[in-house]
């Protein structure tokens, strides 16, 4: 598989494959061997229907540690709709990985059901940035572990109204993760986001 040749293991592959992913698109054949090899921040440039979800799932997928029950990526997306999407294909991405927990959390749904799974440990959670600014506020979701802050849809979620989220989730989260960030347009609300939030980002573009 093609797909082997971008770093990921064969458990992984072999979902892909149930998936009928046959070939990576472009911005997983740039994205996926970039986050593997580095430790880097990622500026994308990419379209919705690009396959960016895999593109930045897959490589979070392939490094996070099952053994330990802390919360060890963030994924930020500006609707409920993209945050239970990118949920369901992470998934669907991880059928042949041992305990590997993930929770969609937004606002407008009982934040008491969001909070019973994650004291007992979620490894990934994919959010809107109401909520998760929320949840970390009440101490429930533990950024101690994290290693990846995904924004998806970036310019979606400023012209939102979620910067004052955003900055707050960015200065709460500890300094030395991996920010990926995936935007359709680079206007200067996101390029204010990465100037100060971003260290140095090798930037690409599919
Ligand atoms: P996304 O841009 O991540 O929302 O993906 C758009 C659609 O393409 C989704 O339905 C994915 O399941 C599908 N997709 C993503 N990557 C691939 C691939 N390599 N091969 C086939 N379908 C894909």
């Amino acid at each position: 598989s093609i797909f082997k040749t971008l770093g990921l293991s064969q458990a992984i592959v072999d979902s892909l494959t149930d998936l009928g992913y046959e070939q990576p698109t472009e911005i997983q054949k740039i994205a996926i061997p970039q986050i593997l090899g580095s430790k880097n921040d990622l500026k994308a440039f990419a379209q919705t229907g690009t396959g960016k979800t895999a593109a930045f799932s897959l490589p979070i997928l392939e490094q996070i540690d099952s053994d330990n029950k802390n919360t060890q990526a963030i994924i930020l997306s500006p609707t409920r709709e993209l945050a239970i999407q990118i949920a369901n294909n992470i998934n669907e991405f991880s059928t042949n990985l041992k305990s590997l927990k993930t929770i969609a959390v937004y606002g407008g749904a009982n934040i008491e059901e969001q909070i019973r799974p994650l004291k007992r440990g979620v490894q990934i959670v994919v959010g809107t940035p109401g909520r998760t600014l929320d949840l970390i506020k009440r101490r429930v979701l533990n950024l101690e572990s994290i290693q990846w802050l995904v924004l998806d849809e970036a310019d979606e979620m400023l012209n939102m109204g979620f910067k004052e989220e955003l900055d707050n989730i960015l200065e709460k989260t500890p300094k030395s993760k991996q920010t990926l960030l995936f935007s359709a347009t680079f206007p200067k609300e996101v390029e204010a986001i990465a100037r100060n939030y971003m260290n140095n980002p090798t930037e690409v573009s599919a």
